[in-house]
């Protein structure tokens, strides 16, 4: 069976098409530049170079039919007809308070995401694009919503209320919801699958480190605590954005610097984190090796990021009464070796330690799951490559057996 995975941006369309056998991808691509200057389709088929198509998309409907076209192409192509298709998996960014788990496409979930265009202004109604543009496309293929901030929904209120007078939290919904749910459920599964053990009875924390980044408290399985809020600016200090700061600086900086709302958030979400810091580069790639050439700066970015990790998952343990295992994912935490050592280091005492030959062998570019923590060490350390597209179509045959 093959299931298709759409992750629709404003003026992108993201798609994996995935063999659910074996769980192989067969092919995947981005059509980029929808409705602007440009179009371009790029498209690989696994074992196949990549190629580019140019052509006049003007909307979303129109990038589906063009990957559809392509899928089934006699060249590029690596199906046969659309009805090769079993059903189709969204990504899908923001389902406030209501969603709590991967769910069929119909009107409500369609409803449910819009009620929230406000909380994600930049991706649900971009999302929902994608969805209409699919059901336009193929009208009689099923369809599965996987929503970021779901696998967070068990927060318990004290986790996700702010100290804001509690009237506007009810009137506008501000309060923690946290993202990359997706990827802390994909990584806190595969260990209890590489463990083989059930989830209930253990405390774990999830580092998804990348150009964003977010940790999750997950205890038994279930989300506790993350350190994403109302929007993916909270928490980690990250590529170009500030993270946690204090909220007065805001005030501050609008009066001094005379900036609206919309400059000051492009302040915080574009021009801060590592990037505003070091003034160097948001990749880390970029940035240990300006640090490396001794820029302090660079330096003083990378202790910032490996100090505020540490600071989580000290955090976290008080959380949940303890700690078992701690996991490294996405592109930071699967490729950089020194970030996890960093924010290892001085956990000692929380039984946390870390086998330097381990952690040092996966790094840039190897892509690989392990073990990293020392014999000695009473929590278990681990790097495993966050895969959102084969958790969203893992949901979408969960839901599709269902039907
Ligand atoms: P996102 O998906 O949020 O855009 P990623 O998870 O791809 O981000 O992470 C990007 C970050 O990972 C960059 O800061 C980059 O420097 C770092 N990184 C380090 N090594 C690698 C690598 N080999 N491949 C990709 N990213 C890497």
């Amino acid at each position: 069976m093959n299931v298709l995975i759409v992750n629709a941006g404003s003026s992108s369309l993201k798609y994996q098409l995935i063999e659910m056998e074996d769980e192989s991808v067969l092919a995947k691509g981005n059509v980029e530049r929808i409705g602007i200057e440009d179009p371009i389709l790029k498209h690989q088929a696994t074992g196949k170079d990549e190629v580019e198509i140019p052509e006049d998309i003007k909307n979303h409907t129109q990038a589906m039919k063009l990957v559809i076209d392509t899928l089934i192409h006699p060249e590029y192509g690596v199906i046969n007809s659309m009805d090769e298709i079993a059903a189709v998996g969204h990504r899908v960014l923001h389902g406030g308070a209501k969603i709590f788990e991967s769910v069929i496409v119909d009107e409500k979930v369609k409803n449910v995401i819009r009620e929230n265009f406000e909380l994600g202004p930049l991706h649900n109604p971009a999302n929902l694009m994608g969805i209409e543009a699919c059901e336009e496309v193929m009208p009689n293929t099923p369809m599965v919503a996987v929503f970021d901030t779901a696998f967070h929904q068990t927060m318990p209120a004290e986790a996700y209320t702010y100290a804001i007078p509690y009237e506007d939290y009810k009137k506008y919904s501000i309060r923690r919801y946290g993202f990359h749910g997706t990827s802390h459920r994909y990584v806190s599964k595969r260990l209890f699958k590489l463990l083989n053990r059930p989830a209930e009875g253990t405390k774990v924390v999830t580092c998804h480190l990348g150009n964003g980044s977010s940790i999750a408290a997950v205890k038994d399985g279930k989300c506790i605590d993350t350190s994403m809020g109302l929007t993916p600016l909270e928490g980690l200090p990250m590529g170009s954005r500030c993270g946690s700061i204090d909220p007065a600086i805001v005030t501050c900086l609008m009066e001094k610097k005379n900036l609206s709302p919309e400059e000051m958030s492009i302040y915080m979400n574009k021009k801060s984190g590592v990037l505003g810091v070091s003034g160097i580069s948001s990749d880390f790639r970029d940035l240990e090796a300006a640090a490396e050439e001794g820029n302090e700066r660079a330096k003083l970015a990378l202790d910032m990021f490996s100090y505020s990790v540490k600071k989580y998952i000290g955090a976290y343990a008080a959380a949940m009464g303890g700690l078992d295992y701690i996991v490294f994912t996405a592109g930071i935490g699967e490729n950089t070796p020194l970030i996890r050592e960093h924010a290892c280091k001085g956990l000692e005492y929380l039984g946390v330690k870390i086998d330097r030959k381990k952690n040092d062998k996966i790094t840039s570019g190897c892509g690989v799951e392990g073990e990293i923590s020392a014999k000695d060490s009473r929590v278990g350390i681990y790097v495993i490559p966050t895969n959102e597209e084969l958790m969203i179509a893992r949901d979408t045959v969960e839901l599709l057996n269902l039907l």
